[in-house]
């Protein structure tokens, strides 16, 4: 890959799910270094283009590319993707029962360093893995008990975020979405969440923040912010983007773009 190649780019996407065609016709470039903003209502293709490129086997692609890191994407597994340095933070995390946190994040690390390389591919020693998770957590300012709780059991919509916020940390992703990382949390909990993600944050790496509200945009500042309408990105700008929406809402753009 050469410098000139952008770190993330989505070509003319044509997606759907059971039939149903949601995404049509995305275009995005997103560069290492870059905080993007996705906003758009409800039911507009968000979450849709999320699940598209992490690989969600429920979703087909009609037509378009996916290219991360010059490769399209979209020939890949989503175990593949992430072991590529991607990152995707679900709208609404899974239980998996009898699982800790800890056991998860190791396998999910150990997965990644094997597809990047990182020491030779070999799994981390448990001493090393305990050390490296202490660290992050600390600096999430996470209580380490919560490293023995089984993975999203009895989780509230906060911790959830933080779980999904420390698993950030420990994969250091080249190129994360994070998908309405806002929603069920109060302003505390939205706070430490976004905190921890500008900490972990660095200009190697990119993200897509995808959100329904401005508010989360107050606190992880993005460089440019993208609004969807029925499955296109119809609207491009900067951070005063998201504040002009915080302000008329979305009608002014139905109008704009009405098809
Ligand atoms: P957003 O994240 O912007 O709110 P989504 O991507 O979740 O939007 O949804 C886009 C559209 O796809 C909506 O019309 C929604 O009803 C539809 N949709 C989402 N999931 C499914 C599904 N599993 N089956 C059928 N339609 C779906
Ligand atoms: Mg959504």
């Amino acid at each position: 890959m050469s410098d000139a190649t952008p770190l993330f780019q989505i070509e003319n996407l044509h997606a759907g799910i059971e039939g149903k065609q949601i995404l049509r016709g995305v275009n995005l470039t997103i560069n290492r270094g870059e905080i993007h903003g996705l906003m758009g209502p409800n039911g507009s293709g968000k979450s849709t283009l999320a699940y598209v490129v992490a690989g969600h086997p429920n979703y087909e692609v009609m037509e378009g590319r996916v290219l991360f890191k010059g490769t399209n994407v979209l020939e890949m597994s989503a175990d593949e993707r992430a072991r590529l340095g991607m990152f995707l933070a679900f709208q609404y995390p899974t239980v998996i029962p009898g699982v800790s946190m800890a056991n998860f994040l190791r396998l999910a690390v150990n997965s990644v360093r094997e597809g990047r390389g990182n020491g030779n591919g070999k799994p981390l020693p448990p001493r090393e893995f305990r050390r490296m998770i202490r660290e992050k957590m600390a600096l999430l300012k996470m209580d380490e008990a919560f490293a023995t709780r089984y993975l999203n059991e009895g989780f509230s919509g906060g911790e959830k975020k933080r779980a999904e916020i420390l698993q950030l940390a420990l994969l250091e992703p080249d190129f994360a979405i994070l998908d309405e990382t806002d929603s069920g949390l109060d302003i505390d909990a939205l706070r430490t969440v976004s905190d921890g993600v500008n900490t972990v944050f660095t200009d190697q790496q990119a993200m897509l923040v995808i959100t329904h509200y401005q508010r989360l945009l107050n606190y992880i500042k993005p460089h440019f912010v993208h609004v969807m309408l029925e499955g296109r990105i119809v609207e491009s700008g900067g951070p005063e983007l998201a504040l002009e929406l915080e302000d008329k809402g979305y009608d002014w753009l139905k109008e704009k773009h009405a098809s």
